[in-house]
């Protein structure tokens, strides 16, 4: 609300403002490129634009999701469920508290109708048993309204969609509509340098969200040019999840198989994303050369993103300057003890523990100052974590604490400050989420009261601010916020 410097005329026409479409809504159309592949119109089936406040500094575009159908619903209902709202709410609040660009949540209103969906647990991150749920079985949902906002809600799947239809006075349009309200600066230059202009403000925002999301270990899933904004914020949670137990093929969307847009693949996703918003973009260029700066989008893309991934190791690691080669084995060394440590580590607990450590501890840091990330412990019933994680992990553990207490020392310590920003406490791990969504939505069947919001509330005030740590915040919350996932939640 208070971004948005709104103030609602009085409480009772709150829900009603934020459950309907007003008849000024506008809807726009977009389309779908997956992998290699054109899909051809996907959206905007149950989004519509509401209203778009703009002061001196800043400009938003506030949406419904979930109020009905579109020109564009493609028959489906234009309606949301409740639990995926409230999954798609605490997602974009959890990465905003962690300071990744991304849309935020107002409010979410129950429609008190319930609607028939296909059974999809959206946070389950292995696909759902056949025998116990069939293909098209069908589950009832609490429906709602999602009132979201962002700079804009402009997608690359919007450019492509005109491009591929030769609908050229329309991406025209919306290139001049874009500099309005992504790139105002680019206002008076010439047609062309306007488009070369947003392509290289699309490159860098694109390569700063994605060396974002490998910080804190968020996966997008879905990662197609519909899910990819022009303001460079996370937008459309669907199936997405955070990385819990480090693994760089993690996917939490099972419909991709090929593991493209799995944690580590998602650079390289968001690249060819690019691409084919380069493509539709520069075939507007009047002057010529579109197919050379065609050419240098991926490469562009790939300077820009190790130049912001860069910053991100630096400072998840508290080094104040980065020594090129040492660093990188350095980093390369830690990768391959994470994925390979038998039983897993938490990727957030396991930063966490290395960013508290005193500094007068560094030189003989040990697996005892990081043994709270590590999932062998579950079934440790008190065995050393060497004899869990096998000897030969735990020597490689000790070897890279070793290196790594040395490298800090030697630098004085001089970036460790930087850590407690860089590597949260707490993250919105799937159990939160599931257990938030669970309660508010209550039993489809019964009545609408029976929602209980307390435990949403409580998660999103717990990730308001994911640095403060579990010292800090003693007796105020669960201990378990900050904790890998426990064990009767793994699986
Ligand atoms: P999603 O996978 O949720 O991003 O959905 C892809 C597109 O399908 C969205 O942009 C929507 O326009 C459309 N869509 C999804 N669900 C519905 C629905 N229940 N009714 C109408 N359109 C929908
Ligand atoms: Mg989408
Ligand atoms: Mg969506």
């Amino acid at each position: 609300m208070r971004l948005l410097s709104l103030s609602p005329s009085s409480p009772s026409s709150f829900p009603a403002s934020f459950s309907s479409l007003p008849k000024t809504a506008t809807a726009s159309v977009y389309g779908c490129h997956c992998g290699g592949d054109y899909f051809g119109q996907l959206g905007d089936g149950r989004c519509a634009t509401v209203l778009e406040p703009s002061s001196a500094s800043s400009r938003f575009e506030i949406q419904l999701k979930g109020a009905g159908q579109t020109p564009f619903s493609r028959g489906f209902d234009g309606r949301a469920a409740l639990r995926g709202c409230v999954r798609e709410m605490l997602g974009s609040e959890g990465l905003a508290g962690l300071g990744v660009p991304t849309q935020r949540v107002l409010c979410i209103v129950g429609t008190g109708e319930v609607i028939d969906r296909p059974w999809y647990d959206p946070s389950s991150s292995s696909a759902p048993s056949k025998s116990k749920f069939p293909p098209n079985h069908m589950i009832k949902e609490r429906a709602a309204v999602l009132t979201r906002f962002a700079s804009s809600f402009l997608r690359f799947g919007h450019f492509e969609l005109h491009h591929l239809r030769s609908e050229r006075e329309l991406l025209r349009q919306l290139i001049a509509h874009a500099v309005e309200v992504e790139f105002p600066e680019l206002g008076g230059l010439p047609w062309d340098a306007q488009i070369e202009g947003i392509l290289e403000g699309a490159i860098d925002r694109q390569a700063f969200l994605v060396a974002q999301w490998l910080r804190v270990g968020y996966v997008e899933g879905n990662m197609n040019s519909d899910n990819t904004s022009l303001s460079g914020g996370t937008l459309d949670l669907g199936p997405f999840s955070f990385m819990e137990r480090y693994d760089r093929d993690f996917q939490p969307f099972t419909s991709d198989r090929s593991g493209m847009f799995a944690y580590a693949n998602q650079p390289r996703a968001l690249a060819v994303s690019l691409q084919v918003f380069a493509r539709a973009l520069l075939s507007e260029l009047e002057g010529g050369g579109g197919d050379a700066l065609l050419g240098e989008v991926a490469v562009r893309f790939g300077e820009r993103f190790r130049e912001h991934y860069l910053e991100v190791r630096r400072a998840k690691l508290g080094l104040a300057l980065w020594r090129g080669a040492e660093d990188e084995s350095l980093w390369r060394e830690l990768e391959a003890l994470l994925q390979d440590t038998r039983g897993g580590v938490d990727w957030t607990v396991f930063w966490r523990l290395l960013s508290v450590v005193p500094n007068e501890q560094l030189g003989r840091l040990s697996l005892a100052d990081i043994r709270d990330a590590f999932y062998a412990d579950d079934d440790g019933g008190g065995m050393p974590l060497e004899e869990m994680i096998s000897r030969e992990n735990a020597e490689g553990w000790a070897a890279w604490l070793a290196k790594y207490g040395e490298r800090v020392v030697d630098e004085g310590g001089a970036g460790r400050q930087q850590m407690l920003r860089a590597n949260p406490a707490v993250i919105p791990r799937n159990w939160m989420m599931r257990d938030a969504y669970g309660a508010a939505s209550g039993d489809p069947g019964g009545k609408a009261e029976d929602g209980d919001f307390g435990p949403c509330e409580e998660l999103m005030r717990v990730l308001e601010d994911p640095y403060i740590g579990v010292e800090e915040q003693e007796g105020q919350v669960d201990e378990r916020w900050f904790q890998r996932t426990p064990k009767e939640y793994v699986g």
